[in-house]
């Protein structure tokens, strides 16, 4: 049975012709199928797809946090059910006419089976209702544009008329510069619907994954009661290189890293996607003061 399973691994997998695999030794130019194994970029290791799926998509050699879709991470964060979706169908148009920018948002739908690169909502974390905000890379690198300010701030808004905290998953490359100012503007509406959300006394966690920059780093992302980063992320506003040219100095090699943000204040905890959904349902059950829950009456007594 087992000779079975390796067969059809063999079978599956293209060999390069003119480099036949030698026994003992690694044989790079074999060509993986992306549906069967997984090649960890910062290790090279391989793992059986299904193994690194059971895994959360955390290299099991080096702990590398792979990026998630927002339905993926909506799967282990959520209770099963309970999400419940606003403005779905919420899309970005071209207002300043960028060439080709109206394609572009057509791939990005198609390649994300996503309308926009944030997806909000509702939904329970171990039966604590939440509002939740989960930005979406493979839709333009997760880029803030009109339609994902727009939908925060909503978000936003409903949290503050359901007495909800918000829990966001923040993955951007910034601002989209298709929409040039009007993205830039984001940043001030959103910081807005989270100061009104703070006002009413409402908690806020902030989750930084991989990458968060630009724009979305400069307002909403780091504006949480509470950042945690996920291990090792890309945290940042402008790139490095745009640093180092402007400062004349050489940064140091852990800039920009999650770890580098906890040491100088700049993040709250770093927490491994494993524990990712205890530590939210710790938070926000420390943070919950209605005394009508069990959590509440056992706190009371
Ligand atoms: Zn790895």
């Amino acid at each position: 049975m087992l000779d079975d399973f390796f067969n059809s691994i063999k079978s599956r997998i293209d060999y390069d012709n003119k480099s036949k695999p030698v026994k003992g030794k690694k044989n790079r130019k074999m060509a993986i199928p992306p549906d069967l194994l997984f090649k960890c970029p910062r290790c090279q290791e391989l793992t059986f797809m299904d193994e690194f799926e059971k895994n959360q998509k955390v290299c099991i050699e080096c702990n590398y946090h792979s990026r998630l879709s927002s339905k993926e991470r909506i799967n282990m964060i959520i209770d099963e059910g309970t999400f419940i979706e606003y403005d779905e169908y919420l899309s970005s148009k071209n207002p300043l006419n960028f060439p080709d920018y109206d394609k572009k948002i057509e791939q990005a739908k198609l390649t994300s089976s996503e309308n926009d690169a944030v997806k909000t909502g509702e939904g329970e974390i171990f039966s604590k209702l939440s509002v939740i905000i989960i930005m979406e890379s493979n839709f333009m690198m997760g880029s803030m544009g009109s339609v994902v300010g727009e939908k925060i701030s909503r978000a936003f808004e409903n949290a503050i008329e359901k007495k909800l905290s918000v829990v966001l998953f923040s993955a951007s490359g910034g601002a989209r510069m298709q929409e040039g100012i009007i993205s830039l503007m984001q940043m001030a509406k959103t910081s807005a619907a989270v100061s009104k959300h703070n006002d009413a006394g409402l908690l806020y966690i902030s989750v930084m994954t991989d990458p968060t920059t630009g724009g979305v780093t400069a307002s909403f992302a780091s504006l949480g009661d509470i950042i945690i980063a996920e291990p090792k992320i890309l945290i940042g506003f402008a790139g490095r290189r745009v640093i180092e040219g402007t400062i004349k100095q050489k940064l140091p090699d852990d800039f920009q890293t999650a770890e580098f943000m906890l040491e100088h204040g700049f993040v709250d905890m770093i927490v491994d996607r494993v524990n990712m959904k205890n530590t939210l349902y710790n938070i926000l059950d420390l943070h919950d003061f209605s005394e009508d829950t069990d959590e509440g009456k056992l706190n009371n007594e």
